[in-house]
């Protein structure tokens, strides 16, 4: 597959501002000669072995397989990758190329948390400063991953314009890169943007697809089909990229189905909600309102409810190489669980979309198929969202009997 490409099909392409033209073409540059490298590929494989944490294992999920009564489910476990995401992969391949193009700072938007959290991590390992864009209501939503960016030494910048949340923040940073370009690298978040920043992200992720490809390899089994979660695109296409160009497996991405396929309530654009549309620098399926406007998007994971897709997915879509589904919260939340209680995993939310999907797939297919899953993340990070969901009166008392243990001395004293 070609490392660098610009429109998959009629989507990507680059849209962005006049003054975006000079770093997009700086980095385009860049990029492919880093690229074509040895030693810039060595440095992204060092840093993966000794500080990332790969390759992540592939394990058996031989218990629910065995309840399902149906094909084998087997996890890769990209969670267990240092900050505890896939995100950390197209986060160390672009920090290293800022360091190689010689900038001295870098930007960033995030939604959830978790991309500022890998790139103020890889910062804090590269001694880069580093301005994490983030909306007022993502900050208020993600309170620990703002804690984690800050000790890390990010700055984290509240976003108030907007609906306050990813949209926003990747607006923010643009305009921060317009005027910044000559010494900051801008780290975008997923397989999306203006070129090349999609085929890029994808090119720096596909290390999970290739160490798919050799430990299914290693376990004497071909997989049947893959199964991910998609926001944007970047861990999806990461484990599909090795097998794009092939008839098999059956790829399979998983949208957030939110709380019903109504309006404003979901983020699924693949399943004929999304249109054509020209946002954020790139041309992709968006989900919009009656006038034009990016819609308002609802999941309860809150790295699934960007309102657009990856370019290069949109036209997979449409091509039908990867075929799109959805997972409803419920569903996610109950993969959770049964994940944890079956396998002594815990998924994080967005993964557990992949997850459930693959307890439905595995159910109706024979036993000697085989499902991967990409546990895109570990769900330590929900752990304020999943407490109130799952076990609410008791979380509850915890979080009051913490905030009185905070109140001000005196004010403790009257009451003790
Ligand atoms: C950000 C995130 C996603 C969604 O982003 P993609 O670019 O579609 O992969 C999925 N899972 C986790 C754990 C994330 O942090």
């Amino acid at each position: 597959m070609n490392s660098y490409q610009d429109y998959f099909g009629q989507f990507g392409g680059r849209y962005a501002a006049e003054v975006l033209r000079t770093p997009l073409d700086e980095l385009e540059a860049a990029y492919r000669s880093a690229i074509a490298d040895p030693a810039f590929r060595a440095e992204f494989d060092r840093v993966a072995a000794t500080y990332t944490g790969r390759p992540t294992p592939l394990m058996h999920a031989a218990n629910l397989s065995a309840a399902c009564g149906g094909a084998q489910i087997h996890v890769k476990l990209e969670g267990l990758a240092n900050t505890g995401a896939h995100k950390i992969n197209h986060v160390v391949g672009q920090c290293l190329l800022a360091k190689r193009m010689g900038k001295k700072r870098v930007i960033a938007e995030t939604g959830a948390g978790q991309h500022g959290l890998a790139t103020a991590a890889m910062c804090a390992k590269l001694g880069l400063p580093c301005q994490v864009y983030m909306g007022a209501v993502d900050m208020r939503r993600q309170k620990p991953n703002v804690f984690w960016m800050e000790l890390f030494g990010a700055e984290v910048t509240q976003v108030d314009s907007g609906s306050r949340t990813l949209k926003d923040a990747v607006n923010e940073a643009l305009r921060d890169w317009a005027g910044s370009f000559a010494d900051t690298y801008y780290v975008i978040g997923s397989a999306l943007g203006p070129s090349p920043y999609p085929a890029m992200v994808r090119e720096f992720q596909t290390v999970v697809g290739r160490e798919v490809q050799s430990q299914c390899r290693a376990a004497g089994f071909e997989p049947d089909a893959l199964i991910a979660c998609v926001g944007g695109g970047s861990n999806s296409l990461g484990m599909f990229a090795p097998f794009l160009e092939a008839e098999r497996p059956e790829l399979i991405g998983v949208e957030a189905g939110g709380r019903a396929l109504a309006p404003g309530q979901h983020a699924s654009r693949m399943s004929g909600h999304g249109v054509p549309a020209i946002a954020h620098g790139y041309k992709s399926l968006f989900l919009t309102t009656g006038d034009g406007q990016i819609a308002e998007t609802h999941s309860v994971s809150a790295g699934l409810d960007y309102p657009g897709v990856g370019p290069q997915l949109a036209e997979l879509g449409r091509t039908g190489r990867v075929q799109f589904t959805t997972a409803s919260d419920a569903e996610a939340l109950d993969a959770v669980r049964r994940f944890a209680r079956g396998e002594g995993i815990v998924m994080a939310l967005e993964s557990a979309h992949a997850g459930a999907v693959a307890l439905a797939e595995a159910r109706r297919r024979p036993p000697d198929q085989h499902l991967v899953v990409n546990m895109s993340g570990r769900g330590d990070k929900d752990l304020f969202i999943l407490a109130r969901e799952l076990d609410p009166a008791r979380w509850r008392e915890f979080l009051e009997r913490e905030a009185a243990s905070l109140a001000p001395a005196a004010e403790a004293e009257v009451r003790s």
